[in-house]
């Protein structure tokens, strides 16, 4: 197959998000399963460091008519794992900004038209490079415009005769919902502005178009490709998810163990496996002499590395604050987020010196001692599409305690549960008290000789990018079916 995969953030060009992870890894693993040809493109933003990745322009002058509106793009081309080519679609007006999507935490007012931009360029791209592609990957908002311009603009272009096209949703929260103005230049087929289309209450849903127009849906878990389809997780678009279930399906997004993990980790001073713990412990010591904490090898440490937000249930946290420093065990948070939750956890470390440590910030190498020097590691969303630190934990050592929800609930499995596979322990409800007695039980588990076995089952787990990739290979060639019956 000739696949190409569409991101508005790859990694390691630009990033503000889990997208570029999975933008930046997917490729590469279905590379290394072989047989397919495989091509990422992004737009050029001023972030992107040109020099650096050795950018090389391959086409300029090219004419992007979508609607009345025309405008010029250049492509610029660099090659990752060797043989991966990756495209930027290059117009300054559009893309040579401070911000991908905002400045000064406000979006750029005209983002639809930018990335509408975006997603024609594409499929021009693919003409002018003549990569015809069997499967154009789409993710989120920002290139959902390119499944709705195959069923209508492109429609009748032989070009893309047989090119199908699969769309993942990373967070349903992120809609890209506009005013009809905003796209007015374009003349979408009628009905493609009611509800049948990307109509959504008197806007213009970019994402449902998305859903709507592509072969397949997918999104990064099994439980959370279910809860969307719910009037509580769907943000409105249950209805949608609903009505294309037979089309939607959850692949758990893979994780990079050349950076995360404890044999190899260069962020942490002592490596450890999971036959020898005894750089765990070592590391365990070195995050209590960072954090202040009161030297004691057998006070359990509770690490989360988050943003403080709602959605990451920080909230239940500070409610349930007063009675967990009541217990043996030692509080570890490095995060950024909301001011009056930021300044509750800053009090209530200055209030518990020695117990609790707090560090305001982003800081990927600090992240990496936390995983590696906590006990346990607890993630309280709300909701959670797939989560990547929960699986990062298991890897460590460091026992996940999580709420059964989206991606948390797919990878943990609670050990009262089933003690031959349980790697941690997990919680139904989003509220302080059933979060607290599942951190009370996994406490009392700290000092059982039951401990080793559950730190050891995380740590044999693999959640590598291969298997993932595979799965996505297969939906690639349902997608690619669907659009031949079609
Ligand atoms: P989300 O994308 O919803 O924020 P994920 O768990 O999917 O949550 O991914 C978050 C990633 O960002 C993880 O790798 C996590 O370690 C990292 N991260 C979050 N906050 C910080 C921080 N303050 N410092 C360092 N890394 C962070």
């Amino acid at each position: 197959m000739n696949i190409l995969i569409a991101s508005s953030e790859v990694v390691p060009f630009a990033k503000t998000g889990g997208l570029a992870d999975v933008a930046g890894a997917l490729p590469k693993a279905i590379y290394k399963l072989g047989g397919n040809k495989v091509a990422v493109i992004l737009p050029n933003y001023r972030m992107i460091d040109a020099k650096k990745f050795g950018l090389e322009l391959v086409k300029e002058n090219i004419k992007i008519k979508f609607g009345t509106k025309e405008s010029e793009a250049r492509i610029f081309q660099t090659k990752i794992d060797g043989d991966i080519p990756v495209y930027f679609i290059d117009n300054p007006a559009y893309f040579d900004r401070d911000g991908l999507y905002q400045i000064s935490g406000q979006d750029y007012p005209d983002n639809a038209e930018r990335f509408a931009f975006f997603s024609a360029a594409t499929l021009e791209a693919c003409k002018i490079l003549g990569f015809k592609a069997d499967i154009i990957h789409c993710n989120d908002w920002q290139t959902a415009l390119i499944p709705v311009f195959l069923k209508s603009l492109y429609r009748e272009n032989g070009f893309f005769k047989n090119t199908a096209t699969i769309f993942t949703v990373h967070n349903i929260g992120y809609q890209g919902n506009f005013p009809f103005e905003k796209l007015s230049f374009i003349q979408f087929p009628e009905e493609f502005y009611t509800y049948r289309g990307f109509e959504f209450y008197g806007n213009m849903n970019l994402l449902k178009g998305g859903l709507i127009f592509s072969e397949i849906i997918n999104t990064v878990s099994r439980k959370y490709s279910e809860e969307i389809q719910t009037q509580e997780y769907g943000c409105g678009l249950e209805g949608v998810l609903k009505e294309r279930s037979k089309d939607l399906y959850g692949i758990l997004n893979g994780i990079d163990y050349e950076e995360w993990s404890p044999a190899k980790d260069k962020f942490i001073k002592y490596n450890f496996t999971k036959d020898n713990l005894k750089g765990k412990e070592k590391c365990k010591t070195e995050l209590q002499k960072e954090f202040d904490l009161t030297p004691d090898n057998k006070a359990p440490v509770i690490g989360l590395i988050t943003r403080i937000v709602a959605q990451k249930g920080l909230d239940l946290v500070k409610e349930v604050f007063e009675s967990l420093m009541q217990m043996k065990m030692q509080f570890v948070l490095l995060g950024t987020g909301e001011p009056d939750l930021e300044k509750f956890f800053k009090n209530a470390s200055e209030k518990y010196p020695g117990k609790a440590g707090i560090k305001i910030g982003f800081d990927n190498a600090l992240a990496h001692r936390i995983e590696a020097g906590s006990d346990m590691f607890l993630m309280p969303s709300r909701y959670e599409p797939c989560g990547l630190n929960q699986i990062y934990s298991l890897k460590y050592g460091t026992v996940p305690i999580v709420r059964a929800t989206g991606g948390l609930d797919d990878t943990i499995v609670d050990y009262e549960d089933d003690s031959e596979k349980g790697n941690g322990f997990k919680f139904a409800e989003a509220c302080a008290k059933p979060m607290f007695q599942r951190i009370k039980t996994a406490l009392k588990y700290y000092n059982s000789r039951e401990w080793k076995k559950i730190v050891q089952k995380g740590m044999k787990a693999d959640f590598s990018w291969g298997a993932s990739a595979k799965r996505y290979l297969e939906l690639y060639q349902l997608a690619v079916n669907k659009k031949r019956e079609t």
